[in-house]
């Protein structure tokens, strides 16, 4: 079998256009423009590129964003004046903090002084818990977008096995808790896992996000399974590749998620869903 590549880019592109059309219905049928506040502080490099390529995706689509790049110094006192005060404007209907941040400021402090439901991150321990119960203000962006592609690419979830590998706070295991709240039998394997091949040739479904190049190979996959592959990573070469080798595993599964331009494009485009939904919301609890 070959596999089929989902064109992430290209559900990304559908997805946004919908919510740019949304977006000015707002605005011409309430005088409402979605609104997000990001928040920078110190200067690492990465997270500048990050936090560009979101303001850009936002103009892109309609969404008004406000940028506050604070030094790397900054209180904690000082972060946390900064988000109360756009907890209280009515103008803002999304707060994103970009991480890490600088080591002196806790992030669950920060991530909790958020008001949950201008948390289009998804991060607020509210947000978290309510991954459990499937009452979430706001899913994570990384697996919403994983879910939101298996949805594209009708990928029917009650009762397939699913492997999720990787296990952190921001895609793993809310990926798990989204996917089992699909009726899907889900397994999680991690690090510290013996024999990763025995669990990863049970999956019908294979999400895989640890940040290892090539950890999964085509021995370790079943004949038709659809691989979903988070990971991203840079080689020294600067090829930029992710945690599935696609070479091999191509051969076997049904349809594959590529790196680039798989579930990268999808993570921002929730985002910009999540900052649209929250505005949305406040204008029907206007009334
Ligand atoms: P993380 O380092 O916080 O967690 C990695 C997880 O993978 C851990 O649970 C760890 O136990 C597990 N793991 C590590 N080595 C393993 C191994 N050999 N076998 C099995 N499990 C192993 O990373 P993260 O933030 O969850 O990100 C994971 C990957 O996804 C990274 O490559 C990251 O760049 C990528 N990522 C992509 C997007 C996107 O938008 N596409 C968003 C977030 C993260």
């Amino acid at each position: 079998m070959t596999a089929r590549i989902i064109d992430g880019k290209a559900v990304a592109r559908k997805l946004r256009a919908e919510y740019a059309e949304r977006i000015a219905d707002l605005k011409v049928r309430h005088g409402v423009v979605p609104g997000i506040a990001v928040i920078l502080v110190g200067d690492n490099p990465a997270s500048q590129v990050y936090v560009r390529n979101k303001i850009s995706a936002c103009k892109d689509t309609g969404i008004h964003s406000e940028l506050y790049q604070l030094p790397a110094d900054t209180p904690e006192a000082v972060l946390m004046a900064r988000i109360d005060a756009l907890n209280a404007d009515p103008a803002v209907h999304g707060i994103l903090v970009q991480l890490p941040l600088p080591v002196h400021i806790s992030v669950p402090n920060v991530l909790e002084r958020i008001a949950v439901d201008k948390d289009v991150d998804g991060f607020h321990l509210y947000n978290v818990g309510g991954l459990v119960t499937g009452n979430t203000v706001f899913p994570p962006c990384t697996p919403f977008g994983v879910q939101k592609l298996l949805e594209h690419e009708n990928v029917e979830i009650s009762g397939k096995n699913v492997v999720v590998v990787g296990a952190s706070n921001i895609v793993g295991k809310p990926m798990a808790l989204m996917l089992m709240q699909q009726d899907a039998t889900v397994c999680i394997c991690h690090k510290m896992t013996r024999d990763l091949g025995q669990f990863t040739r049970l999956a019908d479904i294979l999400v895989v996000a640890a940040g290892v190049p090539g950890l999964i190979k085509g021995d370790m996959v079943s004949e038709g399974v659809v691989v979903i592959d988070v990971g991203i990573n840079r080689l020294p070469d600067g090829r930029l590749v992710g945690d599935v080798d696609f070479e091999s595993v191509s051969q076997k599964a049904s349809l594959l998620s590529p790196v680039p331009g798989g579930v990268g494009p999808m993570t921002i485009t929730m985002l910009l869903h999540n900052t649209l939904v929250s505005a949305e919301r406040a204008v029907a609890a206007k009334g």
